[in-house]
């Protein structure tokens, strides 16, 4: 069991915690990342990028991501694979327990474990995923340009998804397992007017159709919670809206957690309820969830922990230690 103690420990490996690493690193914060189950993040798990700025071709997210870590540890992050089980954040220093028995101690603490979309858990959702069923469709909806689509859910998230897919698609189905949509009056309003969308009313999704090798998504088999009745709605494309999971079970009853489980922040900020503690990307923000929001927050985690910790050493009469 070893101690490793750092300016700036960052929990997460994804674009917001990479990025808040590059931006500790050069500000000299000797930042310890501890990547988690999912080195790199949701961009792993995906191919085709296209909204990330900086590239004109369609780049692939794994390679994102390992360019993302390459550039910070060239300039100074130190990258552990570990996976953080408990915390004890009375500090500063604040201290992370790994599943290794290792532990990490930070003098502040930038938190960017993200968030998974939850999914249906039916026949030929994991086989189709990225070949006709997504989660996001502000990631992949340009691929669907022409093409017919659905949306499944009722909230917020099904609608906006399906109001942003009629940008591509003439074609938008939503399918919902009730008869009303729990999402605002104002967007199903706009859902209704538009004449590119149609609801599903009473159907759950049984299974996805199609041939992950050839061609991949073709239909969407649904049963009517009212006949019991099973039918196919054809489509090239489904995206499942039905939720998203932040990873934050760490941090319950230690941290002021929203409704939904995020961390919450101080509006327009990554300051959480404990000063020196930040949050970015995904684990704070239901709202835009893309790589880009999660790199800009995460810069601005570790804008804010270095101020944190530079007062903090002024305060206490240190010097600032620069690393040689
Ligand atoms: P994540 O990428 O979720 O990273 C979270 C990190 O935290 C992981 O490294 C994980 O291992 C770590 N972690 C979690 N718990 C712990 C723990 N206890 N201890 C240590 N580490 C932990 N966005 C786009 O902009 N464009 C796209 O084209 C696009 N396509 C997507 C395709 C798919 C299939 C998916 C799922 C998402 C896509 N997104 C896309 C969304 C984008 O991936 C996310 O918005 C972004 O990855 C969020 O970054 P993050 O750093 O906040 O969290
Ligand atoms: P949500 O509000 O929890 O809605 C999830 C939807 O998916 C519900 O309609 C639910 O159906 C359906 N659903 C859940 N599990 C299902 C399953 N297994 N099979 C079929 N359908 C299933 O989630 P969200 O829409 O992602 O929103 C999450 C939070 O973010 C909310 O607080 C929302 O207001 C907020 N948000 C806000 C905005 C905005 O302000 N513009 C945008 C997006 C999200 P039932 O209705 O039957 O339960």
């Amino acid at each position: 069991m070893a101690t490793h103690t750092t300016r700036m420990l960052i929990v997460g490996s994804g674009p917001a915690g990479l990025t808040a690493a590059i931006y500790g690193a050069r500000a000299g914060m000797q930042p310890i990342v501890v990547q988690g189950l999912q080195p790199g993040g949701q961009l792993t798990i995906t191919t085709d990028v296209e909204n990330y700025p900086g590239f004109r071709d369609v780049i692939q997210g794994p390679w994102l991501m390992q360019e993302m870590q390459a550039q910070a540890e060239h300039v100074g992050t130190r990258m552990i694979w570990d996976t953080i089980v408990d915390l004890d954040l009375s500090g500063p220093p604040f201290r992370a327990f790994g599943d290794s028995g290792d532990v990490y101690e930070g003098e502040t603490l930038v938190i960017a474990t993200g968030a998974q979309a939850r999914w249906l858990g039916v026949p030929g959702e994991q086989e189709l995923g990225g070949k006709g069923v997504s989660a996001c469709a502000t990631c992949d909806g340009f691929f669907y340009r022409g093409k017919k689509v659905v949306v499944i859910g009722g909230g917020n998230t099904a609608v906006e998804e399906a109001l942003y897919l009629t940008n591509h698609s003439p074609d938008v189905t939503v399918i919902h397992r009730r008869d009303s949509f729990r999402a605002e009056k104002i967007l199903q309003d706009r859902l209704f007017a538009h004449p590119a969308v149609k609801v599903a009313w009473n159907k759950v999704v049984n299974r996805f159709v199609g041939d992950p090798a050839a061609g991949g998504l073709t239909a969407v088999e649904v049963v009517d919670t009212l006949t019991g009745e099973t039918s196919l709605i054809e489509t090239d494309g489904a995206f499942v809206a039905i939720g998203h999971a932040p990873a934050t079970a760490l941090f319950q009853g230690k941290l002021e957690l929203d409704g939904s489980g995020y961390i919450v922040v101080t509006p327009g900020t990554p300051k959480t309820s404990i000063p020196g503690v930040f949050a970015c990307g995904d684990v704070m923000d239901h709202t835009y969830r893309q790589a880009v929001t999660a790199a800009g927050t995460g810069c601005m985690a570790a804008l804010d922990a270095e101020r944190f910790v530079a007062e903090r050493e002024f305060a206490l009469g240190r010097e600032t230690a620069v690393p040689a």
